[in-house]
C-alpha cells in the first residue's frame, strides 16, 4: 500500500494545478495526479482569455438562457480578483493582462442585446458599460467602422495558457504538492473511511495504490468518466473547438473583443501575434464504441477555420492578408445546463469535483471552492446551483 495523502487531485490541467497550490498553501498533503504531462489539454490549447462578462454562447439563446448563466457571476468576480493576485500570491511570472474587454456590436438588434446583458451583468456586480462609436475609437481605434458600439469591461483581460498551468504547477511543488505525470487514476473506492486510489505509471506500466482523506476531480472532458469509477452521475457535454494564431506584428492591440452576434474572440499576445478563437467547432473523432475518443485529436473543419477568419476579418480589418502561423483544436465541457459543476460529489464522502464552461477563466474561483472543501470550509459564495446533486434525479 502506497503513501496516505489528505488529498489526491486528479488532473494537471490550469484547475488541478492551482487546487493543488491551495491545498499545498493551506498546509494539507497534497498528491495531483496526471495521465499525461501537465498542461496537454484544454488548459494548455486555449485561447486565453478572461472573459468576465457573458460569452455569446450564454447570450445566442435569448434573455432568459442569460439570465440563467449569469446566475454564475459572483464566481467570476471572484476569479477577477483572483487572476489580479495569482502572479504576487505565487512569485511566478504569469502573463495576466488584464486590461479591459469590449464585446462588439454591428447593428442594432445587437445593440439593444448588449444593453439588456449589461443590465443583467450590473445587477450582479459586474463593472459593464454599453460605449458607442466615439468611445470605441478612444479606446480601440483598432476596430473596423462597421463597429457601433460595445460593451466594456475594464477587469476582463487574457492570461497565457501554454505557461499559466506549468506556473502554477511550479507554485504547488514549492507548496509541498507531489506531482506524478504519465500517472493514470484506474479506480477510485472507498474503504475504511478514506479513498483508495488506484494508479498506474503509463511509462512502465507498475501500479499503485495511495490513499487520501480527500479526493478532487479536476479531469475536464474525462470528468464523467471519473464520476462512473465511483458510481456517480456527473454529466458533461464535450465540445472539439478550434483555435488559429497569426505571425506577430507590432503591437495593435491591448483588449479582449468577443461579438454579440457570433463567435469570435481576439486578443494580442505580449509576444505580438493575434489568436483568434471564439468557439468555433471541430470534429470530435468517435471510438470503436460509438462515443467520443478524447485521447484521438479531433479534426480541424474548413469551415469553422474560414468562417472564423472572416469574422475576424471584418472587424479587424489589419487582420486581412496576414498569414497565420498555425491552427489547433482542443476539447472542453460544458455541462447541459451551461451552468459549472463545482462542489461535493453527491453520496461519496470526501469526494469534490469542478469542470464546466470557461474553466481556465474561472480555474482560480472554481479551485478556491475545491480547496475550501477539501480543508472542511463552507464555500464563502452560495454553490447550490452549481451542485452536482442537480443532476442526482437523473
Ligand atoms: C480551443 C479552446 C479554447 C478555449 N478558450 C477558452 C478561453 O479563452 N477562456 C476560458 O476561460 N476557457 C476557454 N476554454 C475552456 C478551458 O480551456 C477549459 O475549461 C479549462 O482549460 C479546463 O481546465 P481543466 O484543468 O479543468 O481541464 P484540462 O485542462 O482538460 O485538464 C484535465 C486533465 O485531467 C487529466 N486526466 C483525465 N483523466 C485522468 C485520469 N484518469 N488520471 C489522471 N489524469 C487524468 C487529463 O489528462 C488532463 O490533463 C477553451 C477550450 C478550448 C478547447
Amino acid at each position: 500500500m502506497g503513501r496516505h495523502y489528505d488529498a489526491v487531485v486528479i488532473g494537471g490541467g490550469l484547475l488541478g494545478c492551482i487546487t493543488a497550490w491551495m491545498i499545498g498553501r493551506d498546509g494539507g498533503q497534497v498528491l495531483l495526479v496526471e495521465r499525461d504531462q501537465i498542461n496537454q489539454h484544454a488548459s494548455g490549447r486555449n485561447a486565453g482569455s478572461l472573459h468576465f462578462q457573458l460569452e455569446y454562447r450564454m447570450i445566442e439563446r435569448g434573455l432568459d438562457a442569460a439570465r440563467k448563466a449569469a446566475e454564475a457571476m459572483p464566481l467570476h468576480l471572484e476569479a477577477a480578483r483572483l487572476w489580479s493576485e495569482l502572479p504576487a500570491l505565487t512569485g511566478e511570472n504569469i502573463e495576466v493582462k488584464q486590461s479591459g474587454g469590449l464585446m462588439i456590436a454591428e447593428d442594432a438588434a445587437q445593440v439593444a442585446l448588449l444593453e439588456q446583458k449589461t443590465e443583467i451583468e450590473r445587477a450582479w456586480g459586474l463593472d459593464i458599460s454599453v460605449i458607442d462609436r466615439a468611445g470605441i475609437d478612444r479606446i480601440a481605434p483598432y476596430l473596423s467602422p462597421r463597429v457601433v458600439a460595445a460593451a466594456w469591461c475594464p477587469v476582463e483581460g487574457k492570461a497565457d495558457a501554454r505557461t499559466a498551468a506549468p506556473a502554477m504547477a511550479r507554485a504547488a511543488l514549492r507548496a509541498g504538492a507531489e506531482i506524478r505525470t504519465r500517472c493514470e487514476v484506474l479506480a477510485l473506492s472507498r474503504q475504511g473511511g478514506c479513498w483508495q486510489v488506484d494508479l498506474q505509471d503509463r511509462g512502465v506500466g507498475m501500479r499503485d495504490r495511495v490513499t487520501a482523506d480527500a479526493v478532487v476531480i479536476a479531469a475536464g472532458v474525462w470528468t464523467t468518466k471519473l464520476g462512473e469509477m465511483m458510481g456517480a452521475h456527473l454529466p458533461t457535454v464535450p465540445l472539439a473547438l478550434t483555435m488559429s494564431v497569426s505571425l506577430r506584428i507590432p503591437k495593435l492591440m491591448s483588449h479582449l473583443v468577443q461579438h454579440a452576434g457570433g463567435r469570435l474572440s481576439l486578443k494580442q499576445a505580449l509576444d505580438g501575434n493575434i489568436l483568434i478563437g471564439g468557439g468555433w467547432p471541430a470534429r470530435l473523432p468517435l471510438g470503436a464504441d460509438g462515443h467520443p475518443d478524447f485521447d484521438a485529436k479531433p479534426d480541424l473543419l474548413r469551415d469553422s477555420l474560414a468562417g472564423n477568419a472572416a469574422m475576424a476579418i471584418r472587424v479587424l480589418p489589419e487582420l486581412a492578408g496576414l498569414p497565420m502561423l498555425r491552427s489547433w483544436v482542443g476539447t472542453t465541457t460544458i455541462t447541459p445546463d451551461q451552468l459549472p459543476l463545482v462542489g461535493p460529489v453527491p453520496g461519496q464522502p470526501g469526494a469534490f469535483v469542478a469542470t464546466g464552461g470557461s474553466a481556465f477563466t474561472l480555474g482560480p474561483s472554481f479551485a478556491q471552492v475545491l480547496a475550501g472543501l477539501v480543508a472542511g470550509r463552507a464555500p464563502a459564495l452560495d454553490m447550490s446551483k452549481f451542485d452536482a446533486a442537480r443532476y442526482a434525479k437523473g
